[in-house]
């Protein structure tokens, strides 16, 4: 599931691949793109704000311009070897090919896919929270942000991108359950919100650099989490049967003994 850590090891893929490079081709499969050339332009380089990705150019006239994605649930970018097999995903699922002497990057099932001066990005991410992963992550502001909303459950506040960018499904609830906090209970009855906000950014850096996403420090099949993705299994720590509720893309897994409801809790009815 492409969540900070996902888009922040992606953005350093595309970063090795491309950086420096001058594009000799671009293939744009998206309506508003279609027309778009980027041969010639080269690679500045590429990052990632919260769960959007930036690659940003130089076009030959030296104006500087930036490629926004967002890889929602399923969006993916690869870079290959020229030549190689594009061995990713089906080719129906392209929405841009970058091609330089040196590697091509894909990218598939990309949303929200734009260009822009670079100087009009925060047109696009300006709205986001500190960055968990960002060079400028400021925990104080994350947590005030997130109490300007003190109703708010700490489940639909920890994926609000505007309190805190990086946070999917999968580190809302593993970051819940080793707190011992219930989805379900008002961002203002958490017990230590600041505790919560660092605990996210410890887990989602410790899973920089690697794709496959653990929360509990193993890295088998089946045992990289505590509670996500581990409906009606027992709980690791008390056995209880692990719940599961889903609301569109918002999916929450939670151990009902572990993180005990508290007066005030809005529990799914
Ligand atoms: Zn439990």
């Amino acid at each position: 599931m492409p969540e900070g850590d996902t888009v922040w090891n992606t953005a350093r893929v595309l970063h090795r691949a491309l950086a420096g490079a001058r594009l000799t081709g671009s293939d744009f499969r998206v309506p508003q793109l279609a027309t778009t050339d980027l041969a010639g332009w080269t690679v500045r380089e590429s990052a990632s704000r919260g769960k959007h990705l930036l690659l940003r150019f130089a076009a030959p006239d030296d104006a500087h311009w930036t490629l926004h994605s967002h890889l929602r649930m399923d969006g993916a970018w690869r870079a290959y070897a020229p030549g190689e097999r594009w061995a990713g995903r089906p080719a129906h699922l392209i929405r841009v090919v970058l091609r330089s002497p040196g590697a091509v990057a894909v990218g598939y099932h990309l949303h929200e896919l734009t260009l822009v001066p670079t100087a009009e990005e925060a047109g696009l991410v300006g709205h986001l929270g500190p960055d968990l992963l960002g060079p400028d992550w400021d925990a104080d502001e994350a947590v005030r942000r997130l109490a300007t909303q003190p109703e708010q459950t700490i489940s639909e506040a920890l994926l609000d991108q505007r309190n805190l960018a990086g946070v999917g499904n999968l580190y809302k609830c593993e970051v819940l359950f080793l707190r011992g906090v219930s989805p379900w209970t008002p961002v203002g009855a958490v017990p230590d919100l600041a505790g919560t906000v660092a605990l996210a950014q410890r887990l989602l850096s410790a899973n920089r650099g690697r794709w496959t996403q653990s929360t509990t420090g193993s890295l088998h099949r089946g045992q990289t989490s505590y509670v996500y993705g581990r409906r009606a299994q027992p709980c690791r720590r008390c056995g209880t049967a692990i719940r599961k509720q889903e609301l569109g893309e918002r999916v929450t897994y939670w151990c009902p003994t572990c993180q005990p409801e508290r007066p005030g809790d809005r529990p799914p009815a």
